[in-house]
């Protein structure tokens, strides 16, 4: 892997300096941002605006053990049953018991959580929980109410600056660790600091359907591997069971999630005959993990010769629906379907990366000064694959943590070395085409259901492209962001093959 993205001179490039640097606008980024002593100067860095994350995306809801007849252990218990072995149950319990003050706080800074008429929280249900122990906002839009509520707060802040459209091209290290960053906010620039936390978000726009924002394609990931970071469980893919099967079974636009909360609240899968087919699949049937649920419907799909099953929300009464799922009854509409009369056509898609930087439970890497938080880290929570709404409670837990370590052990910024200065290679061409075939290919060959051969095929195929990506010489974004794809893709493909047995998401059909 080339150490810098920068093929240019850096030593003429105008310099800021911040205490502590924030990567990403999502959930994690502003919140670890707002929990920054505020005698230290944050810089949120974003290549997006507001609206260009996963967070502002998110329907579901945040999952803390809130309800009166919840408890932790049972929290804890249903993530390691999802996590299918591979948790780290140390984090899980961190996650877990830190997740209802984080809740009470966004509270207090007036998220506005939906309430009941009598002015309780409303609490729901998803897959995999065993108790109702989430809470939503908007109906069905937590992420983007969550978000907007915690970016408007940032704004006030004196000790936050926050930068839309900046792109973090490359982290800067010396001996000792972290000492700064190149970003282009229109021009290159160096941040002179000695924190950076990365927020970076996901990875889904590697696949041709997913949910995720076409930014996702694991650029904070690959920039903190440049600067030595370790990965780990990058093949750990989870994909979304429900998410409306409308044009082509390969959008390049995103798909529409239909939140597992439509299950939670009594939504159900039917194939062609209208049969049932989760009953007797998994004892939670329709609020089975979401690996077991995507499974089933891709082996309906498969059998009929489908290119979608169906989800039977007739149990909804219309304005309980209209209310609960103002976005899903909105966007079914446009699109013609009468909910919830009518069925709603489904089909998996990618959706979250359970891999990612691996981290403590300090949100800390193994490159000093350098700290991942969201989805963009591998804390272990999660595992093999993701239980529904933990991720936003990841952020918000861990994403406080790195900050809270970062205000008890600052570490002051050293003047940052030379980046780039590796200009030769060939100039890149037909860069959309050559993003295409890496998003084909990893779709193919490293989806929902794996087999040997394919993943075999899919690694012999990305790194041949990769290997001819090293001569290029990268001077755009697009360029850039050519170069991260391959290198995420790598990533996922090296581990996919590297773990020979299925596990949670990483299912090997032979
Ligand atoms: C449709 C959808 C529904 C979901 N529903 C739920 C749910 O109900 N509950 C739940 O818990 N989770 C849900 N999730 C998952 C959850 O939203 C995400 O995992 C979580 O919000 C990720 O937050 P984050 O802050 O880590 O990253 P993101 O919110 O994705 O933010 C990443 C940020 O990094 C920026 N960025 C990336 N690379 C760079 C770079 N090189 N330079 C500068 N900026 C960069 C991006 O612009 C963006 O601002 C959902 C996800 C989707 C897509």
């Amino acid at each position: 892997m080339k150490r810098y993205l920068y093929s240019g001179e850096t030593d003429g490039l105008k310099r800021v300096k911040c205490d502590v640097l924030v990567v990403g606008s999502g959930i994690a980024g502003l919140y670890s941002a707002l929990h920054i002593d505020k005698k230290y100067k944050v810089m949120i860095v974003t290549k997006t605006k507001v609206d260009g994350s996963n967070s502002w995306l998110a329907q579901g809801g945040i999952a803390s053990v809130i309800a009166p007849d919840d408890f932790f252990d049972s929290h804890i218990e249903d993530t390691l049953v999802a996590g299918a072995g591979l948790c780290d149950r140390k984090a899980v319990e961190v996650l877990v018991d830190e997740g209802p003050e984080n809740i009470r706080e966004l509270i207090a800074d007036n998220v506005p959580f939906d309430h009941n008429p009598e002015g309780d929280l409303e609490i729901t249900r998803e897959g995999g929980h065993s108790h109702r122990r989430i809470v939503h906002a908007g109906g069905d839009a937590t992420g983007r109410e969550t978000t907007k509520r915690l970016g408007e707060i940032a704004l006030t802040k004196k000790n936050i600056e926050v930068k839309f459209e900046t792109y973090m091209v490359d982290i800067l290290t010396d001996s000792r660790g972290v000492c700064g960053a190149l970003i282009n906010d229109g021009e290159y620039k160096i941040v002179e600091c000695g924190n950076i936390i990365l927020a970076t978000g996901g990875i889904g726009h590697l696949y041709l359907s997913t949910t995720n924002p076409a930014g996702a394609i694991g650029d904070g990931i690959c920039s903190a591997v440049r600067a030595g970071a370790e990965v780990f469980g990058m093949e750990l893919v989870q994909f979304h069971p429900t998410t409306l099967a409308i044009g082509s079974k390969e959008n390049s636009e995103r798909a529409f999630l239909i939140s597992e909360a439509v299950r939670g609240e009594g939504g159900i899968l039917r194939n062609q005959r209208g049969e049932a087919f989760m009953q007797g699949k998994h004892p939670r049937a329709d609020l089975a993990p979401r690996d077991i649920v995507t499974r089933a419907i891709l082996s309906e799909m498969k059998k009929e010769k489908l290119d979608n099953v169906w989800l039977d929300v007739s149990s909804m009464d219309e304005e309980f629906f209209k209310h609960r799922f103002p976005t899903i009854y909105q966007k079914c509409h446009d699109e013609g379907i009468d909910v919830p009369r009518q069925f709603i056509p489904i089909r998996p898609s990618q959706h979250y990366q359970m891999g990612g930087i691996k981290t403590d439970l300090d949100a800390k890497t193994n490159v000093e000064g350098l700290f991942a938080a969201g989805e963009c880290a591998w804390t272990g929570i999660h595992g093999a694959n993701r239980l529904a709404s933990n991720s936003m409670l990841e952020c918000l837990v861990f994403g406080r943590r790195a900050a809270n370590y970062i205000n008890s052990h600052f570490r002051k910024g050293s003047e940052p070395v030379s980046a780039g200065r590796d200009d030769s290679g060939e100039v890149c061409r037909e860069i959309d085409k050559k993003q295409l075939e890496v998003r084909e290919i990893v779709s193919e060959y490293a989806n929902a259901v794996r087999t040997k051969e394919g993943l075999a095929e899919g690694k012999r195929l990305i790194d041949n492209l990769y290997n001819s990506a090293e001569k290029l010489k990268l001077t755009t974004q697009k360029d850039y962001d050519y170069y991260n794809m391959l290198s995420t893709a790598k990533m996922i493909l090296d581990g996919a093959n590297e773990r020979k047995v299925s596990i949670g998401a990483h299912y090997i059909e032979d």
